[in-house]
């Protein structure tokens, strides 16, 4: 008798959506949906967001007032 056991289908998850163009991502490409979206969050990230703003240092004179 030959009791196969049947393989475990993994339930195939929702694909997440590319934060880029909101296409489906694919498996490769994780979150996104192609190596273009990829690289241009990457970029966007390197040059848009990363830009910290500069402490500018107040050396404003004292306004004297008499
Ligand atoms: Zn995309």
């Amino acid at each position: 008798m030959g009791n196969e056991s049947k393989p475990r289908v993994e339930p195939l998850r929702k694909p997440r959506e590319c934060p880029e163009c909101g296409r489906p991502s694919t498996r490769e490409n994780y979150p996104f949906c192609s190596d273009r979206c990829r690289q241009l969050d990457l970029s966007r990230w390197l040059t848009g967001s990363y830009a910290i703003p500069v402490a500018e240092d107040e050396s404003k004179p004292d306004s004297e007032e008499y």
